[in-house]
């Protein structure tokens, strides 16, 4: 067994600090083999030196939910959660998601923004991150409603 895994989110994720790409992140949810997982790919894409034990990359799986992170060189650390769909990593979220429920309604306010409609906490969020955990109320939030949408 190996400490954590090597996590690569699919579209890369940007430092929400200093904007800086972040292509390393390390996560112990999954099988902890040192294996390279990739968003979209059931199956690990290879593994960080040499083959941990004897099973074919075929034979590991993500949970439904992990949570991984990443320090960027700005000082800012950065923690996802990767959702799996029919045992396939299938998106990811920014925030640990780990304890939060179904994914609820974000409104976008402004360029970059988004607010809750659980807590009414508004943050700066990159747009193309489609779901983002509330740092006020922990709620997993989805963007893709307007303000005055339901
Ligand atoms: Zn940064
Ligand atoms: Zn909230």
């Amino acid at each position: 067994m190996g400490l954590y895994d090597h996590y690569e989110p699919v579209p890369a994720i940007d430092c929400p600090g200093c904007g800086a790409r972040l292509d390393y992140f390390q996560g112990k949810d999954g099988p902890c083999a040192f294996l390279r997982w990739r968003q979209g790919s059931m199956h690990p894409v290879g593994f960080e030196g040499d083959p941990p034990t004897p099973s074919e990359l075929t034979d590991y799986r993500l949970p439904d939910a992990f949570v991984f992170d990443a320090w960027c060189d700005c000082g800012h650390s950065v923690e996802l959660t990767g959702f799996c769909s029919d045992g396939t990593w299938a998106s990811t979220a920014l925030g640990d998601a780990s304890t939060a429920g179904p994914a609820i309604a974000a409104h976008e306010v402004s360029d970059g923004w988004r607010q809750c409609t659980r807590c009414a906490e508004a943050w700066a969020c990159p747009e193309r991150i489609g779901l983002c955990v509330c740092p006020s109320c922990r709620a997993l939030t989805q963007l893709g409603s307007r303000p005055g949408e339901a």
